[in-house]
This record gives structure tokens, C-alpha cells and sequence, in this order.
């Protein structure tokens, strides 16, 4: 198998914090074999020698692909998403149709429809066209849903916690979808909105939050629980698209107890939720650092999988160090996705 690898000025990995002068990563077919400081001996059939820093491409694990251009995504240096919440019909298909190397966009991962009570959010969401929700009525049928969805190649399960806009699953359904989820290995990621339904999705075990809370300030002890067993997917700037607003606020002060009680947070912008950039978005990443994470932890945040040995050769070349600046990660120069490089970065 031909081994191709980039060798670039200087570079992140993508675990440790440490920046490495000449680094460089090598690949058989989309995997990563060798990935460290550059030494002549590499067995690369092909290197291709860039000035610039490299570092794993990103990952955004909250979008909805289909109202944006993949292949801008791509090129703005987000390898892999996961759609939270589309028409099953249509995304499984899309999801199925990225795993080919010659998609002309990220990697897709989809939960297909929100589980949800009948007339609840976002059955009645503007802009979620039919099939985005999916309502189930009673303990039996919301687990039976779950399993369908699995079948489907769901890669997780969304379920509405939205009481601000109609009904939400009551708590045997809640609790089935978790269960039936965990056994067939299955995260379960929750829109929660509105008071009391984080503490919802505690008791029943949900694994991610898909946004940072911002109807509430969170108790902290809410914090605290939410802290030990939760992931949170952060899209901030969805709240304020570039302004102050009061949700914002909140989200963020929400964001800061999570984080110093050791809470893990993902990047996810909701893309195509309101106007926003394909690719990295550089004001998710200046929020995240408001939100009290260091310029490491946004970066670990941001990253699909640290560059090493059977990992996804997925990387980027940017026009300089995101330690110093990340708005240099507005600079894509060059991107990798599963061992191809893709062409006519601007
Ligand atoms: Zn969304």
C-alpha cells in the first residue's frame, strides 16, 4: 500500500499540549502510521513538504448537514459531523454516501429523527422539514424506535427535552429510550430547553446535552451531577450569531461551572441553524475560551481524533500557530480526509 505524509514547519498532534518544530504525519489508506518529528528514514513514498502548522482536522458534532454546503465544510477543515436531528430517508442515505473516499464533503455521522411527544418541539420547528420529529407514544414504542434507528445506522439518539415549545417524552419514555439505547451501545443526546429538564436528563442517564443550557442558570449542583456523567455540546454562538444577548450570558456561565467542576465539552456550532460560516467557525472558539476553557482544551475540543498510529488520517495545514492565535485556524491552507487530500482549498 503506497504510504503517502506531510511534512509541515511545525505542528499539534493533537494529544499532548506540546507544539513540535518539523513535524511529520504519515498514512496508509485513511490511516495515520507514523505520526511524530520528522526523521529521514519514513518509508513515505510520497512526502509533500509545506510551511505551515498542521494538526488533526476538526470535527463538528452538531449539525444539520443538509442545510449547508458539505463541500465548503470540508474545505473549511471540518472532516467529520454529526447531523442532530433530519428526515431519516434522507440522512441515512447522505451518512451512507460519505463514507465513499470521493464524497466531496465530511465524513457523516446522523442521528436521524428527534424522538419527541406527539405535537412537541420540533415537530411544529419551522424550519425541520416533515420526518425531522419523530413522536412515540408510551415506553414500548419510544424503545422500539430506538432499535429501528439503530437498524437505520443511527450513530446516536436525539431526544427533545423541549418544554418550552409543546410536550415532551414523559419519564418511562425518557428512561426507555436511554435504556434501549445503552444496550445496543448508543449515546443519547438531549435538547434540553426550558426548567427542570436538564435535571430530566440526569435522572434518566442521557450521555450529551446538544447545546450548552441557556434557559437557565443551572443549580451547582445541577452543575456538579451534570459535570460527572455528561458531555456537552457547546454551540454558543448560535445564541447571539456574533451578538451579547441574554440566553448567551447564561450559556456561558452555565459553560464556566461545567468546565471548572472537570465537565467534558465538544465543539458544535448547529450548523445551518441561522446564518454561519461552513468549516471551522472562529466565534464558537472565541466563545468556548470565554466559556473558561484554555486554548488546549478548545483545541482538544475541536479536534475528530489525536494524530497517532490507526487513527483517521484527517488533518489540516493552517496558516499559523492557533496556540498564539486561533484565527489561524481561519487560514486553511490544506486538508487531509481519510488519506485524500482534498483539492482547491481558497
Ligand atoms: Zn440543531
Amino acid at each position: 500500500m503506497t504510504r503517502r505524509a506531510i511534512r509541515a514547519t511545525r505542528g499539534w498532534l493533537g494529544s499532548a499540549d506540546a507544539v513540535l518544530d518539523d513535524v511529520l504525519v504519515a498514512w496508509e489508506g485513511g490511516a495515520v502510521v507514523e505520526a511524530g518529528p520528522f526523521r529521514p528514514a519514513t518509508g513515505a513514498d510520497e512526502v509533500l513538504e509545506v510551511d505551515g502548522f498542521l494538526l488533526p482536522a476538526a470535527a463538528d458534532r452538531h449539525v444539520h448537514i443538509e442545510l449547508a454546503d458539505p463541500a465548503a465544510v470540508l474545505r473549511g477543515g471540518v472532516t467529520a459531523v454529526r447531523d442532530l436531528a433530519w428526515p431519516p430517508e434522507r440522512i441515512f442515505p447522505l451518512a451512507d454516501l460519505s463514507e465513499v473516499p470521493s464524497f466531496d464533503g465530511p465524513l457523516i455521522r446522523a442521528a436521524g429523527p428527534m424522538l419527541t411527544a406527539a405535537g412537541g418541539y420540533p415537530s411544529v420547528a419551522p424550519c425541520a422539514p416533515p420526518g425531522t420529529a419523530r413522536a412515540v407514544d408510551g415506553p414500548e414504542e419510544a424503545a422500539a424506535a430506538v432499535r429501528e434507528l439503530h437498524a437505520s445506522g443511527a450513530a446516536a439518539i436525539k431526544v427533545s427535552l423541549n418544554a418550552d415549545e409543546g410536550p415532551t417524552p414523559g419519564d418511562a419514555e425518557l428512561a426507555a429510550i436511554c435504556d434501549e439505547a445503552h444496550e445496543l451501545g448508543l449515546p443519547v443526546v438531549a435538547h434540553a430547553q426550558g426548567r427542570g429538564q436538564v435535571d430530566r436528563a440526569l435522572g434518566a442517564g442521557v450521555d450529551e446535552l446538544a447545546h450548552t443550557p441557556w434557559t437557565e442558570r443551572l443549580s451547582d449542583d445541577t452543575v456538579r451531577r451534570a459535570a460527572a456523567t455528561l458531555r456537552i455540546v457547546s454551540t454558543l454562538d448560535v445564541l447571539g450569531h456574533g451578538r451579547p444577548t441574554p440566553e448567551l450570558a447564561t450559556a456561558l456561565d452555565n459553560l464556566r461551572r461545567f468546565r471548572a467542576a472537570g465537565g467534558r465539552v465538544a465543539y458544535g456550532t448547529d450548523l445551518g441553524n441561522g446564518p454561519m460560516p461552513p468549516g471551522i467557525h472562529l466565534r464558537e472558539l472565541a466563545l468556548l475560551l470565554e466559556g473558561g476553557l484554555e486554548i488546549s482544551e478548545v483545541l482538544a475540543a475541536l479536534v475528530r481524533a489525536p494524530l497517532q498510529p490507526g487513527a483517521p488520517a484527517d488533518l489540516l495545514v493552517v496558516g499559523g500557530d492557533p496556540f498564539e492565535r486561533l484565527a489561524a485556524l481561519g487560514d486553511v491552507r490544506l486538508v487531509v480526509r481519510g488519506g485524500r487530500l482534498v483539492d482547491a482549498v481558497a
